[in-house]
């Protein structure tokens, strides 16, 4: 038996590994600042701040949850902020 699997076992033990298991998973604490969204906006998981500005000008008045006039939002809705403004500046 290598080290490794020794290790686990151990890790086993304490619960070490169960614990990871649960971080793996893509549950995360702070949703998506956008309505229509059910994704998470937390930073592991990809989520990003962004001007609430932007926001209201890509998905419109009173779709989103802004504080401080930042919106968090997840990894797709990140990406679809970071098309529409790339398409923006060709303009
Ligand atoms: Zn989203």
């Amino acid at each position: 038996m290598g080290f490794k699997a020794r290790e686990r076992k151990h890790k086993e033990a304490r619960g070490e590994v169960d614990d990871k298991n649960k971080r793996a998973d893509k549950t995360g604490e702070l949703s998506c600042g956008i309505k229509a969204c059910n994704g998470w906006a937390d930073k592991r998981l990809g989520g990003r701040s962004i001007s609430k500005n932007d926001v209201q000008d890509i998905w419109g008045d009173g779709s989103f949850i802004a504080s401080k006039g930042r919106v968090k939002v997840c990894k797709p809705c990140y990406r679809i902020y970071k098309k529409e403004t790339k398409d923006d500046k060709e303009y």
